[in-house]
């Protein structure tokens, strides 16, 4: 997963900066690398930069007046697909036609097909693994030999081309020159994208982010989510004209945005992600309340992992009538920069960044909550841990059912083998985890609790596009990007 903003200003100088904060904002969605392109319409040329690592480490004070114009992007990377080298860092520009440089969110599932067919078809090469190179370089020849008159028309037509093409999910964000701002989503809705408007005194700006959290951030309204199979332009007067560049597709949108990604403060398609989260605790307290009234388990205190369960572990204290306790505190200053390249140290994180509270764990029963179970090492290591300082019993809840099958479209699931659910019976897990009990969110509850047009693929193998190329994706992607994945907390 990844985070993308633009924005534009009909009066205001230097978007960049915004941009930067939005970056900020949004640096939960990854942790890799970041990187901003703006388009200065004065000295008609587009500047740029991007380094590894987190936003704040990337940018200094004093380069923003380089990164001058009234329109920029940004981009923070989660490295799922490409190693985490320069050429894969995002925006990526090219100087014809226009100017065109964009950012995306997302994973191309026929990736490896598309650039193959290029290379045979025309001896097209590419300078990185990331498919964002692949999505510029299909945008631009789409628009080099358009008919139409208008720059904008030609971009539709273009994104309308590559909706065809790709198979995916995506959530763009681009600069079409001197004309203007541009985003667009995948027809199915998987990657969020939403947008927000500013009007001051000195004129209006828009602003199109990921996630809503930075539209607060940077003082914008929100204006609305920008619809799966949307292509929004905003010229540089600020008029904006939306495009429809797909025919009717099922909308199916990722429901780890809400389980796990995206931040509390976000609404994604206008569904809050604290609310989302807040009911997903009340539905398990529902169900856990009955299990407490046949004594199938007594805990003594709820428990969070933090941080994204929190708001869950809240609502399902309340909802049972049992003390909430943090009985683990995040250090904040152990960040997954640190690169983690194997089990080994991926494991040895958990302690680095989880501080045991001894005096509310010993002698407890502890209902433990955490937003997913994925391989199953974090659990492991914080239930061994709690363990260790003395609690009696470990009760552990998943606010995400049973994750069975990987992710093509983004999020960094391993392949199925390494997916601790994908062939054993919860109680099988629970053993292999060292919890007398396991407790999972069940399909129709998440349901209930954010809606039904979901991408549960990851749940039960069900995907929203066709995953025939699946397999070659999976093992390009294990190959690709091992050497930078990092520890899940
Ligand atoms: P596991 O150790 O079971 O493989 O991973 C589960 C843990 O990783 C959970 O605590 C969850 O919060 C976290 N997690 C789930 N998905 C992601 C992700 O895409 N990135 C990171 N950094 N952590 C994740
Ligand atoms: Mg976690």
């Amino acid at each position: 997963m990844c985070g993308v903003v633009g924005a534009i200003s009909n009066s205001k100088e230097n978007l960049s900066i915004e941009v930067y904060r939005g970056l900020l904002a949004l640096q939960h969605r990854g942790q890799d690398g970041a990187g901003i392109l703006s388009y200065d319409d004065e000295v008609g040329r587009f500047y740029q930069h991007k380094g590894r690592g987190l936003v704040a480490d990337v940018f200094k004070e004093n380069q923003f007046s380089q990164l001058s114009g009234k329109i920029a992007i940004g981009h923070t990377r989660y490295t799922t697909v490409g190693s985490n080298s320069l050429s894969d860092l995002q925006p990526v520009v090219q100087g014809h036609p226009y100017g065109l440089g964009i950012a995306h969110n997302g994973n191309t599932l026929n990736y490896l097909s598309l650039v193959d067919y290029l290379r045979m078809e025309s001896g097209t090469g590419f300078t990185s693994c990331n498919d964002i190179e692949l999505i510029l370089y299909l945008l631009g020849s789409v628009m080099i030999k358009s008919k139409k008159h208008k720059p904008v028309e030609r971009l539709a037509e273009a994104v309308s081309s590559l909706g065809e093409k790709l198979n995916g999910g995506y959530g763009v964000v681009g600069i079409l020159g001197s004309y203007g701002l541009f985003a667009f989503r995948d027809p199915h809705g998987i990657r969020p994208l939403c947008l927000g408007k500013r009007v001051e005194a000195s004129g209006v700006s828009y602003c199109i982010s990921s996630e809503s959290v930075a539209l607060n951030y940077l003082g914008f309204e929100f204006v609305k989510d920008i619809a799966p199979g949307e292509l929004l332009f905003i010229s540089k007067d600020c008029e904006v004209t939306s495009f429809n560049f797909s025919k009717k597709s099922v909308i199916s949108r990722c429901m780890f945005e809400w389980v796990y990604f995206a931040s509390a403060e976000s609404s994604v398609d206008s569904i809050p992600v604290y609310k989302a989260r807040l009911v997903m605790g009340v539905i398990l307290g529902r169900r856990i309340r009955k299990m407490l009234e046949r004594l199938e388990i007594a805990p003594d205190i709820v428990v969070p992992v933090p941080d994204t369960s929190r708001t869950s572990a809240i609502s399902l204290a309340e909802t049972i009538g049992i003390p909430y306790r943090e009985c683990l505190i995040k250090n904040r200053y152990v960040h997954r920069s640190f690169i983690l390249s194997d089990q080994e140290k991926r494991e040895s994180a958990v302690e680095l960044k989880l501080g045991p509270v001894k005096s509310e764990i010993i002698g407890k029963n502890i209902l433990l909550v955490d937003d997913s179970v994925v391989r199953g090492t974090t659990s492991k290591r914080i239930v061994s841990m709690l363990k260790k300082y003395g609690a009696k019993k470990v009760t552990l809840v998943s606010t995400s059912p049973p994750i069975t099958h990987p992710c093509f479209y983004g999020v960094d699931f391993p392949s199925e083998k390494e997916l601790i659910a994908s062939n054993k019976s919860i109680d099988d897990i629970a053993i292999e985890i060292g919890v007398d009990r396991l407790i999972y969110l069940e399909i129709e509850e998440l349901y209930q609790a954010i809606g039904n047009d979901l991408c549960v693929g990851c749940l039960n193998g069900s995907y929203p596009t066709s995953t025939f190329e699946g397999k070659t994706f999976a093992n390009h992607r294990i190959k690709e990007s091992k050497q930078v994945a990092g520890a899940l907390i």
